[in-house]
């Protein structure tokens, strides 16, 4: 029998009213750190779900109850945005959790110049105008072998203006090996299309030979550029075959055409040597190579913040700064600041303290040993932790065949699922992003920086404790 109609009008009729509900004196804190609307589309959001429950011969809620509901959703609401979370997923570049972490000399440089006026475009010595981001240029100019650079929002931009100032109109030469979309939506024969440059496919997916580009250049006398694309995330191998970039360089320098590298990852020094990760090739080399124009992301292996570079000869770089394109994505001061920082320590030559550079570096055994000193503390409060073996990876599109072998805190509970703990993690006061493999929740000690112990071990027992 389903409850008389009466019963259930009067069940309804407890439902607290919105107005009240928002101006519940225990909403005052919220009201006040959050404003009246997110607090009141919070309480129509707890009633409406309070007239579904009872609907569905749910409780009866009371009015505190509802306000507790109301905080709790406000507090989720309100950590909704952009905030820092503790990375333990042993991707050292994750995309999802904005890439690479900055130096501390880099992230001070950037919030000093965020809360103040900057030089962005002023030369100090004379106090006349200057060019933006001429410091930055400067470096990544030394740092690659190059004549100059530009920086830009990203790589995608940094690829889009390269082909749009050099190619526009005219034709682009690609391996078909190399028309692959990157991630997020980046397909180079999108971009190619959308710079105006009209694309013609060389070789095959497996096997594309110089003769193919020179064939093409035959057929077409409108070629501006062949475009080389580093495939950093995926891998054809077996009956393979591609021409050295030395080669392409050769043929493009005795055609005339110019020879644009998409290089993704943008390493500035090798990572085989420093770090024992193999396949990265680094931006200096491309460009001794004969490469004209050399586009990566200075937020991959290069460990700094979100920007793109286009680095190389003098006079396809004058025509990309010149491009009306370059305003549209043009770099602000903060990230500028960020950048010429992390760039500097390169120049030093002190690579470990970029953070994304000393955690690819750091050993198995170094990793192991710090999450055993996790996993003592979180023991001693009584939590079932383990320290266990697992592999990471580096992301950002690099390296998509090396594993990084790591250490991991395995975390279990004795009802909770492993998705009900990672959510608790992830819901915490302090975000904890873990990883979860065969069905456990792993928190990856090589990703976790240097000073995040103590807010990771409190996070860990907050989240498994239950409270909040
Ligand atoms: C990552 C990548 C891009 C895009 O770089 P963003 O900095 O993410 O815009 C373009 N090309 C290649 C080859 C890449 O690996």
């Amino acid at each position: 029998m389903t409850e008389p109609e009466s019963q259930l009008q009067n069940r309804l009729k407890s439902i607290p009213k919105v107005d009240l509900l928002a101006r519940h004196s225990s909403l005052d804190g919220a009201r006040a750190r959050l404003g009246e609307a997110m607090v009141t589309r919070g309480a129509r959001e707890v009633v409406s779900r309070i007239r579904a429950s009872l609907l569905a011969g749910g409780e009866e809620v009371s009015l505190d109850e509802a306000a507790a509901s109301v905080a709790a959703l406000c507090e989720l609401a309100s950590r909704a945005g952009v905030r820092r979370v503790i990375n333990g997923t042993g991707v050292v570049l994750h995309t999802n959790l904005g890439r690479a972490p900055l130096s501390n000399e880099a992230a001070a440089r950037a919030a000093d110049v965020a809360r103040g006026y900057d030089t962005i475009e002023l030369d100090l010595e004379s106090g006349r105008r200057g060019a933006r981001g001429g410091a930055v240029e400067r470096l990544l100019t030394e740092l690659t072998d190059s004549e100059s650079a530009v920086v830009v929002n990203n790589n995608a931009a940094a690829v889009l203006l390269a082909l749009t100032a050099l190619a526009s109109g005219r034709t682009v030469l690609v391996s078909r090996g190399e028309l692959v979309e990157i991630g997020g939506g980046f397909r180079i024969p999108d971009v190619l299309s959308r710079s105006g440059a009209k694309m013609v496919e060389v070789g095959t997916t497996n096997r594309t030979r110089l003769e193919d580009y020179a064939k093409a250049m035959d057929e077409h006398d409108d070629v501006a550029a062949i475009l080389s694309v580093h495939t950093g995330n995926f891998r054809i191998s077996g009956f393979a075959e591609s021409p050295s970039l030395a080669e392409l360089a050769a043929l493009a320098e005795a055609r005339g055409v110019l020879l644009i590298d998409d290089l993704g990852g943008g390493a500035l020094l090798d990572l085989d040597a420093f770090a024992g990760l193999r396949g990265e090739p680094v931006a200096r080399e491309r460009v001794n190579a004969g490469a004209h124009v050399v586009c990566f992301s200075c937020d991959k292996v290069l460990g700094g913040p979100q920007a793109g570079a286009v680095v190389g000869r003098a006079g396809p770089l004058a025509r990309i700064a010149r491009d009306p394109l370059f305003r549209a994505v043009r770099v602000g001061p903060v990230p500028m600041a960020a950048l010429e920082a992390t760039l500097e320590h390169y120049q030093a030559r002190r690579f470990d303290e970029v953070p994304v550079l000393a955690m690819m570096r750091r050993s198995t055994e170094e990793v192991r040993a710090r999450v055993e000193r996790w996993q003592a503390r979180l023991s001693e409060q009584g939590f079932v932790v383990e320290t266990v073996g697992l592999e990471g990876r580096v992301g950002g599109g690099t390296f998509a065949e090396e594993p990084l072998p790591s250490a991991a805190l395995r975390l279990s509970h004795a009802t909770w699922s492993a998705d009900e703990i990672a959510r608790r993690l992830r819901t915490g006061a302090s975000p904890v992003l873990p990883r979860v493999v065969g069905g456990s929740v792993h928190i990856d000690g090589r990703t976790v920086l240097d000073d995040e112990d103590d807010a990771l071990v409190a996070a860990i027992a907050a989240a498994m404790a239950g409270g909040a």
